[in-house]
């Protein structure tokens, strides 16, 4: 048989890619994608589409950035691999004190891993293995929050949202932590609007902190498990409440992280310094996976001991690749030398105009509330069941948006066009009409 009739023959029978939070029985089949330009992809088929979730909130620039394709080739012809056991090269350390530099105050190393659910389990162990050399090894639980998303290994899964999380029959196989209620207070919200979240916070803390390691934390923004938006204040007030009961604050900015709310990271906003910090998603404006999870002086110096057990024992394979350092260098440089933040201000102002402000969107029926935080909007709607075929509509208005439970959301690259961004918002309003 030859290559091309071999070819032809294979690509009839169905593809052995098995498709994430994919019904096998329901799902139809996947378009394939050849190529991307900018804030759109273009299906085998010649349709273009315009991204409004940036394939899963992360290709920040768009695709086929010429900068960031060329900081990987060029790094591709010095060298795509090399073990950080031991060794270090130039990508890592360079990218280790950029990140340092635009971190909150405080954050000052930074460990390497390949994905965000890795940078998770990351900052979890580290959190357990700081309060035992600490003389405290009855921390080794999380406190987390309902709503929460954090990933989907079994560590990740545990943190996660036990009963909307997607997770729940696993529950015999994870280990448990403790869960507050997600925060109700709105962005807006003021310190005496989001007392009573942390006043339920403070109620797990009192009961049980003595075995509490860290509290994890998307900050101001749940992503995955509702796209829910709370206050600066909250996070404040979290903090606090995490000095008080000797608890590690540890926030997740996978998903908020450069530039997502409007501020390089979330935690601008409230102008607090939690002791470990996970970013991964835009970190390389997704041209590659890799994560880091940040940490403070207290954390780092805690690990500076003669035992064995002072040792971190962690290491992907792939941590601190230097293909995935260099194109996160370029990703923060094209970020700053072409004022990415104040496109995210203008996407925000259009966002606003057009869903938040749009009061026959607000007063349909079928939705629940709109809700707007920098380069992020989301439709929340009171019934799953009114999105099916949201989808489907907005890629006939050349549109791919993706839908999930009660959310149809955007989450943009930062180089779409305000038209483009009004012909995402035409899109979602649309199916509401
Ligand atoms: C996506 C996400 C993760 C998991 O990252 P992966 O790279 O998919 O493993 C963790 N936390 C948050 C907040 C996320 O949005």
């Amino acid at each position: 048989m030859s290559d091309s009739t071999r070819n032809s023959l294979s690509a009839r029978t169905p593809s052995p890619v098995w498709h994430p939070y994919a019904h096998l029985k329901t799902q139809s089949p996947a378009p394939k994608v050849v190529g991307g330009e900018g804030p759109r992809f273009t299906l085998e088929s010649g349709e273009s589409l315009l991204d409004a979730t940036c394939s899963w909130w992360c290709m920040i620039h768009g695709y086929r950035h010429p900068r960031l394709v060329r900081a990987i080739q060029q790094q591709a012809d010095e060298l795509c691999h090399v073990m950080l056991g031991g060794l270090t090269h130039e990508p890592a350390d360079r990218l280790a004190r950029e990140l340092v530099r635009i971190t909150p105050e405080g954050l000052n190393h930074v460990f390497y891993s390949d994905s965000g659910s890795v940078g998770m389990e990351v900052a979890m162990k580290m959190a357990v293995q700081y309060q035992y050399l600490r003389g405290q090894p009855n921390k080794h639980r999380m406190l987390s929050l309902m709503k929460a998303y954090h990933g989907d290994t079994a560590g990740c899964m545990a943190v996660c949202d036990p009963e909307e999380g997607m997770h729940s029959l696993f529950a015999g196989f994870l280990p448990q932590h403790h869960f507050a209620p997600a925060p109700t207070a709105p962005f807006d919200a003021d310190d005496d609007a989001v007392q009573a979240d942390l006043d339920a916070l403070r109620k797990v803390l009192e009961e049980h902190h003595h075995e509490i390691a860290a509290l994890l934390m998307e900050p101001l923004l749940q992503a995955a498990g509702g796209l829910n938006m709370t206050s600066p204040a909250y996070l404040r007030g979290a903090r606090r409440l995490c000095d008080e009961f000797d608890v590690l604050l540890v926030l997740d900015e996978v998903a908020t992280g450069f530039g997502r709310t409007g501020r390089m990271f979330a935690a601008e906003h409230a102008e607090v310094t939690p002791d470990i910090m996970v970013l991964s998603k835009g970190l390389t404006g997704g041209y590659l996976g890799h994560a880091a999870t940040l940490a403070t002086d207290r954390v780092h110096d805690t690990f500076i001991g003669d035992s064995e057990l002072h040792a971190f024992m962690h290491g992907p394979t792939f941590m601190g690749n230097p293909l995935a350092c260099r194109v996160a260098l370029e990703s923060l440089a094209v970020f700053e030398e072409d004022d990415y933040l104040g496109r995210i201000s203008t996407l925000n102002a259009i966002l606003r105009a057009e869903l938040l402000e749009d009061t026959a969107l607000r007063a349909h029926p079928a939705v629940a509330d709109v809700r707007v935080l920098g380069a992020t909007a989301a439709i929340e709607v009171h019934d799953a069941d009114s999105l099916e075929g949201a989808a489907e509509f907005a890629r006939r208005q050349g549109v791919w948006l993706r839908a999930f439970g009660r959310w149809l959301y955007t989450m943009p690259a930062y180089i779409t066009s305000p038209e483009e961004m009004r012909q995402i918002t035409d899109a979602m309003k649309g199916w509401f009409r």
